[in-house]
């Protein structure tokens, strides 16, 4: 292992593999952090975390754990990997975890940028833009648990840092290594982190516009044992581990079985994907909350499950689709009956039973929808790490796993709700793996 990343969230960690890979990576995305000592033949492992919105304490806790488990393995860079949107509240969690990090790892200077410019977030002076608007003018402004309401990151940074917290003023002080710099040349940037470090900065806000920036910034960090960054820095590494692109680092083991979609997500882009599907006349059962009440979840299970088994001896080929994916209106209509998280609680556990039912039958190769339900899902299959491959749509790429429940191995591919064309579940079985 020669890149140990830490991602704060599933879905975060699957992106930032992915773009590794892209680059020419050969990694493993683990959830959580492995209790053995394996050790991994490839060239980056990202430990997937729930910390973004744990209390602080927790999430340094998990970091640090990460961090450990990743060094044994080997790993001489540690890349600490948060939200495109900077997520977070003036308690952290990048602040604290950041500083931790530093503390473990001798480090006394650092960088942070979650410029990914393919996905339309830029840095510019500090301050991150959304598509043309600033993070705090996006719908950023109105999230429900990391409202970011202001979009100069130097002082949102400094904001979340102990010194700051804690009303003191010595301590660590965050900079900016600004696009005159990271426009310019990996020595330029280099000679700003010598300026800034004279100047007493430890942690500096990188601009970057362009994924230009994000190579010129990869190669300067070269001799960093840590950054911090969003998924996009991630293109700017590899070379530095004499890594170049090539499709050898995507390749999966191949499998043998049938082919099924399982869907909670009720995001827009899934309930196109979702309509595409039905219109182009593939099998699929729909799970309605509202005629759930107190049905036998096992019972509904092993039926589903035997359906699935009719659908793939009529046509082992085709892919079966099992949805609760719905519009908004009958979203809303479930969450009268029941509270919004009772109601996604109960659906997250039936859909993750059924993906459990269906590989048991012989499912080999599956597509989750929903980030919360990708999460109960690969709890269920009691999936512990997976081996990135090959991109679907951007974000989402094909997985190789091998779980008791499969171990001649599946490959499963996650896609967070909004992600993904209209004709995503088509594409991604007829996708080379
Ligand atoms: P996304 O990535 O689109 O946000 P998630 O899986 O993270 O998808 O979240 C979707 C949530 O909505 C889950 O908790 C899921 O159980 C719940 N859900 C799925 N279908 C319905 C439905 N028909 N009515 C209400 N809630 C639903």
């Amino acid at each position: 292992m020669k890149l140990g990343c830490i991602a704060d969230d599933f879905t975060g960690a699957t992106d930032l593999a992915n773009n590794l890979v892209r680059a020419g990576m050969r990694v493993v995305q683990t959830i959580g952090v492995p209790d053995d000592a394996a050790t991994l033949d490839v060239d980056a492992v990202v430990v997937a975390l729930k910390s973004r919105t744990t209390p602080p304490e927790d999430a340094v806790r998990q970091s640090l754990a990460a961090c450990r488990w990743l060094r044994r393995g080997g790993a001489t860079q540690i890349y600490f990997k948060v939200c495109s949107t900077f997520d977070s509240t003036p308690r952290g969690n990048i602040g604290p975890v950041l500083e931790a990090l530093m503390d473990e790892l001798g480090c006394d200077f650092t960088i942070a940028t979650p410029a990914f410019p393919d996905n339309a977030r830029t840095v510019f002076k500090g301050h991150l833009f959304v598509g043309d608007v600033l993070l705090s003018e996006s719908g950023m402004r109105d999230h429900p648990l990391t409202p970011m309401t202001d979009a100069n990151l130097v002082r949102v940074l400094q904001a979340q840092l102990a010194t700051t917290r804690s009303g003191g003023n010595a301590g660590r002080r965050v900079g900016l290594v600004d696009h005159r710099a990271t426009g310019a040349s990996a020595a330029a940037i280099g000679a700003r982190f010598a300026a800034l470090r004279d100047e007493g900065v430890a942690i500096a806000i990188a601009d970057a516009i362009d994924n230009d920036d994000l190579h010129r910034l990869g190669e300067a960090v070269r001799d960093l044992p840590l950054v911090c960054a969003g998924s996009g820095l991630a293109i700017g590494l590899p070379r530095n581990f004499a890594i170049t692109a090539s499709g050898e680092a995507a390749t999966l083991p191949a499998v043998q079985g049938f082919s099924a979609i399982v869907s909670g997500s009720c995001s827009q882009a899934t309930n196109a994907q979702v309509t595409e599907f039905l219109r182009g006349g593939g099998a699929a059962r729909r799970i309605d909350p509202l005629e759930l009440a107190d049905a036998d979840d096992a019972k509904l299970c092993a039926d589903i499950a035997a359906w699935a088994v009719r659908e793939w001896s009529a046509a082992s080929e085709r892919p079966v689709l099992v949805y609760s994916t719905a519009p908004p209106q009958a979203v809303a209509a479930a969450q009268a009956q029941a509270s919004a998280h009772d109601v996604g609680a109960r659906l997250e556990r039936l859909l993750a039973a059924i993906a459990r039912a269906l590989v048991e039958r012989g499912a080999r190769r599956l597509v989750v929808a929903g980030g919360e339900t990708s999460g109960a899902c690969v709890q269920a299959l009691g999936i512990e790490r997976l081996r990135i491959g090959r991109q679907i749509d951007p974000g989402v790429p094909w997985c190789h796993a091998a779980p008791t429940l499969a171990p001649d191995g599946l490959q499963l591919a996650l896609k967070s709700g909004n992600f993904g064309a209209v004709d995503f579940f088509r594409r991604a079985f007829a996708a080379p793996t």
